[in-house]
């Protein structure tokens, strides 16, 4: 048998013995019953002068596909004041009951259940503001004033995996796709970036502001992204995509390599792909402090402002390299993890692997002589020895909950998902693979 025969084999053989079945909606994993369905939602979020809470109003069109007695969605620490039900002008009032360790709520009518059809559902609501980088959350970062340090708060969000419901009730599991159209209140002089453009400000009185955006593209809950502070950018563009980096005040010079990073890999990726960048603009914003990485929200990326900035007065290389590294991967995720989704977690080696993969690819290209694919053995290194381990688990691992979603995010998803693509890419060619 020659190769291709004997891969042909090989390929049947698994297929035949234990091949993922194909995409289903309804046997996809999770907690929520798929029988209501968001389709789109639309977010008022209004912080309190303290930063430590904010109001909300969450506007969600549903479909309901069978009679149900409740709709049951995610919600955690959500102190609701109403949730109504419109099908036409009347509404019906719905009562809600929270259950803590599904990280649910089941909202009720009083009598009957909810006919099939389409609905508005409406949710007021108040909502804490993390300390933590779960949900809307602080960044508390110091700022040099007149000679003096002053301590600045700004807000960020960071939803993966499942703290979206922390910033609105809503159908936090990957596979609930839904358009988004998101509005924030805030103070008249902070910059608010959230996935899609803004469309429209009103001034309020008080020294407020409304800042709405434009709806999205559907997407999943963990992508949403709302960003709120004192900020500076640097603003170009390239085919047609607006681009901009958003930093802290003072910053901005260090965001010209990201800038012209970002010009390089996102053509690179419309062309590699063949399907343009989906939105008309992509955003990164470097977040002071913290301990994360990068975020790679549809459209409004988050860093570590340590990963992403790169000061061109100090060089360093090995500096220069990560930056460049980390921008090619979010912004690959723009198209493995966000176009295209995994439908859970136990797929999230499709997200990861391939944006990995595909960062050394880019970084390969650009940058032969820094032979980022030496590194890549150490990393795909790394991968085997978490693979020694008890803890080991398959690239495609189940994931019973998504309160176990988080343990997912590890060596072996990241780089031997990357390894195990750059294998199958290496044996088939770089074109046929493509
Ligand atoms: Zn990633």
């Amino acid at each position: 048998m020659n190769r291709a025969l004997a891969l042909a084999a090989a390929l049947l053989f698994c297929a035949a013995a234990g091949a993922e079945p194909r995409f289903s909606f309804d046997s996809t994993p999770g907690k929520l019953p798929k029988d209501v369905v968001p389709k789109h939602y639309a977010l008022r979020i209004v912080p309190s002068a303290t930063l430590e809470r904010f109001e909300g109003r969450t506007q969600i069109e549903v479909e309901v596909a069978r009679p149900v007695a409740a709709i049951e969605l995610n919600a955690v620490e959500l102190d609701f004041h109403s949730a109504r039900l419109y099908s036409g002008a009347e509404p019906t009032v719905l009562a809600a009951k929270f259950d803590r360790e599904r990280e649910t709520v089941t909202l009720a009518p009083a009598a009957g259940p909810i006919a099939p059809g389409r609905y508005r559902l409406d949710i007021d609501y108040t909502g804490r503001i993390a300390k933590h980088p779960n949900g809307l959350h602080q960044i508390l970062y110091k700022q040099r004033e007149g000679g003096q340090l002053v301590e600045r708060i700004m807000l960020a969000t960071q939803m993966e995996p499942v703290h979206a419901r922390r910033l609105f009730p809503g159908w936090d599991e990957p596979v609930f796709r839904a358009s988004f159209e998101i509005t924030a209140v805030i103070d008249e002089p902070l910059t608010a970036v959230s996935n899609m453009p803004v469309s429209a400000v009103t001034v309020l009185p008080g020294g407020k502001k409304e800042v709405t955006f434009e709806r999205s593209v559907p997407m999943p809950t963990y992508l949403v992204a709302l960003f709120v502070g004192e900020l500076e950018v640097l603003e170009d563009s390239v085919e047609g995509i607006a681009l901009r980096v958003y930093t802290v005040r003072g910053k901005t010079e260090r965001a010209r390599y990201a800038m012209q990073a970002t010009k390089q890999i996102l053509p690179f990726f419309n062309e590699y792909f063949g399907v343009r960048y989906a939105l008309p603009k992509l955003d990164q914003v470097a977040v002071p402090g913290g301990s994360f990485g990068a975020m790679e929200n549809w459209g409004a990326i988050s860093y570590n402002e340590a990963r992403l900035l790169y000061d061109e007065a100090e060089p360093s290389l090995r500096q220069q390299q990560q930056v460049y590294g980390i921008i090619a991967h979010e912004v690959a995720h723009q198209w493995f993890g966000n176009l295209v989704t995994m439908a859970w977690w136990d797929n999230l080696w499709l997200n990861e692997g391939f944006a990995s993969w595909m960062a050394t690819k880019t970084t390969q290209r650009f940058y032969p002589d820094w032979k980022v694919g030496l590194r890549s053995v150490l990393w795909r290194q790394e991968a085997m020895s978490e693979d020694a381990r008890r803890t080991a688990h398959p690239v495609q691992t189940p994931v019973a909950s998504d309160a176990r979603a988080m343990d997912v995010f590890d060596a072996i998803t990241y780089s031997k998902g990357a390894a195990l693509i750059g294998m199958l890419e290496s044996y088939h060619g770089e074109e046929v693979f493509r």
